[in-house]
């Protein structure tokens, strides 16, 4: 792994977006994965890192991961301060609850970090065959998502185990994307692989996937049904409509989460404690 040598990393001074130090002693509570939209590492460290970066005062990250170990992996942060991410449009902290204060934002109690990955299939950005299909937090959208690499896997897994053995209190629980926190505004990390990461991070091949079996509107929908909540005649028909959203509100309430229709990592979390708890586990067929 190449960690950039410094060049990147912003100057702690006013006008950067870059804060000195944590509130909590605990410093961050948190991992928020973000992806770039972008091709290669260098595009987005132009925009995130440096002395003069394009949204100078406006957005950071700790890290930003390439693509392949040529690339390497940039710090735009030390882990010593806050980096300014996912402030826009926030509804979610790092363990599901809402947002209650300005202290509980991301650039308050999470590391951020980048993964570069071009996200989803749009104008322009044509989708391979082997492009992950994923629908929104919402329901209401399908999106086909460029898949990360094994090389930047593992880069991943590096530095997230750096992050972890610095603040042993954030756990696999703890990680989440930044559509986790902005389901209504952002779609990245949508179809992220945190079972290999978290796997890679604790060095715990037992982690559940959480993730994989409930990419998917009619696999959320069979695992409500599964939960015992009732989507009515139509059942699961890949359709998110008005009793789809209420059944997933009504889980979200029931399970201590903010009754919103966001399906979220702390939804997916939920559904497979939910599930054991009644002797079944969550269904991985598309
Ligand atoms: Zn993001």
């Amino acid at each position: 792994m190449v960690l950039g040598n410094g060049e990147w990393l912003l100057p702690l001074e006013p006008g950067q977006a870059v804060s000195r130090g944590w509130p909590a002693a605990t410093g961050p509570v948190g991992v928020t994965w973000h992806w770039t939209a972008t091709r290669d590492l260098l595009t987005c460290s132009r925009v995130l890192g440096g002395k003069e970066p394009v949204r100078k005062g406006q957005a950071s990250a700790h890290y930003a991961i390439g693509r392949s170990a040529n690339e390497g992996v940039h710090q735009y942060v030390a882990l010593d301060n806050r980096s300014w991410h996912a402030g826009i449009e926030q509804r979610f902290r790092w363990d599901g609850q809402a947002v209650a204060s300005p202290n509980d934002k991301a650039s308050r109690t999470t590391v951020g970090v980048e993964t570069v990955d071009q996200g989803f299939a749009r104008s322009g950005v044509p989708a391979d065959a082997d492009w992950i299909d994923v629908d929104t937090p919402d329901g209401l959208t399908h999106l086909r998502v460029q898949p990360w690499t094994d090389e930047q896997l593992v880069m991943m897994i590096e530095i997230g185990r750096m992050i972890v053995a610095r603040f042993p209190h954030i756990r696999p629980e703890h990680h989440h994307g930044h559509s986790d926190l902005c389901p209504t505004y952002k779609q990245d990390v949508l179809g992220f692989p945190f079972a290999a990461l978290l796997r890679g991070i604790y060095q715990d091949n037992t982690l559940p996937d959480v993730w994989t079996p409930l990419r998917t509107v009619v696999q959320r929908q069979r695992t409500l049904e599964a939960l015992g909540y009732n989507l009515g005649p139509s059942g699961a028909d890949g359709d998110w409509g008005r009793r789809s959203r209420e059944a997933l509100t009504k889980f979200h309430a029931d399970s201590g989460l903010p009754a919103e229709p966001f399906w979220t990592t702390f939804t997916c979390w939920q559904a497979h404690r939910k599930l054991t708890a009644l002797g079944k586990s969550l269904d991985s067929t598309p």
